[in-house]
């Protein structure tokens, strides 16, 4: 079930009756959790740890609770289990085994900072955590510049900077994005403008919180010139010109024949 991402007032009544009636809960870290329940006045229970770290080991424990009768309610951290932590895995189990999962919905960062964003809402893809090192995640991004939908990220504070840094270079400076910071709290957030200019911004900001980026779809019709410029300057900076047409044309997939042509007139050889 759904607990909040920030501000306590975020959660469901029906969250509050399932987690006093509940024999067992399961939470990423007990500390939190407990002082959770004590913040709502629900008496002490028994909690046990599943998260990232311990998740295999720990679902036959928790299996066997149920099947010895007991009700295990599963909370992680913030807002939505199953979202960016190991949780589906007991959802598959317990469904396996043939016992009820009842899902009590509730706050999601991911959803919430996307509802105010302003960008587009009617197609969107969470892509979740992008790999920490910047080859691996300019892969990761380059696989979904096409993707005809709004992109969903969380993001640590560390590596914000690296990150917008990353998406500039591979989705083009122009396409419209927000960052949104400590939702539903004291400091909450959230900034818009082009990818270059948030990228710009975060350089060197002393940024703290967390965190999720947005960005919007490709615009089919802007096929943007200026971006094609961009990515090539940046690639033509540090490449030959044949090696930075064909890595800006594996990270657009615009026609090599009209990368070409505009890398040629960049470099004032046409
Ligand atoms: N289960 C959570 C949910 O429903 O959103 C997400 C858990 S995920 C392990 C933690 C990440 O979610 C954070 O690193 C951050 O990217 C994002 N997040 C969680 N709470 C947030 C908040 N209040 N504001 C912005 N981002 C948040």
């Amino acid at each position: 079930m759904a607990t909040p991402i920030g501000h306590r007032g975020d959660i469901t009544l029906r969250a509050l009756v399932t987690l006093s009636s509940a024999d067992v809960i399961a939470c990423e870290d007990t500390r939190n959790s407990g002082a959770l329940l004590a913040h709502y006045g629900i008496k002490k229970k028994q909690l046990i740890s599943y998260h990232d770290h311990n998740a295999d080991g720990r679902r036959p424990e928790i299996l066997k609770h149920i099947a010895e009768g007991a009700s295990v309610a599963l909370i992680s951290d913030a807002g939505m289990p199953l979202i960016a932590d190991p949780g589906y895995k007991l959802v598959r189990d317990c469904r396996d085994a043939g016992y009820d999962v009842v899902v009590i919905p509730g706050a999601n960062a991911a959803i919430t900072a996307l509802a105010g964003s302003g960008l587009p809402t009617d197609h969107f893809y969470f892509a979740g955590f992008l790999p920490p090192k910047s080859t691996a995640r300019q892969k990761a991004i380059a696989a979904l510049q096409a993707a005809p939908a709004t992109l969903v990220f969380y993001e640590s504070p560390q590596r914000l900077a690296d990150t917008m840094q990353d998406l500039a270079k591979v989705l083009g400076g122009a396409r419209l994005a927000a960052v949104a910071r400590e939702l539903t709290k004291l400091y909450e957030e959230t900034r818009r403008g082009t990818l270059q200019e948030l990228a710009d911004f975060y350089e060197d900001a002393d940024v703290k919180g967390e965190i999720v980026i947005i960005v919007a779809p490709p615009d089919a019709d802007a096929a943007p010139a200026h971006d094609l410029d961009a990515l090539l300057k940046q690639h033509m900076a540090e490449l030959s010109l044949r090696d930075a047409v064909a890595a800006v044309c594996a990270l657009t997939n615009i026609k090599k024949s009209e990368v070409y042509a505009r890398a040629l007139k960049l470099s004032g050889k046409e």
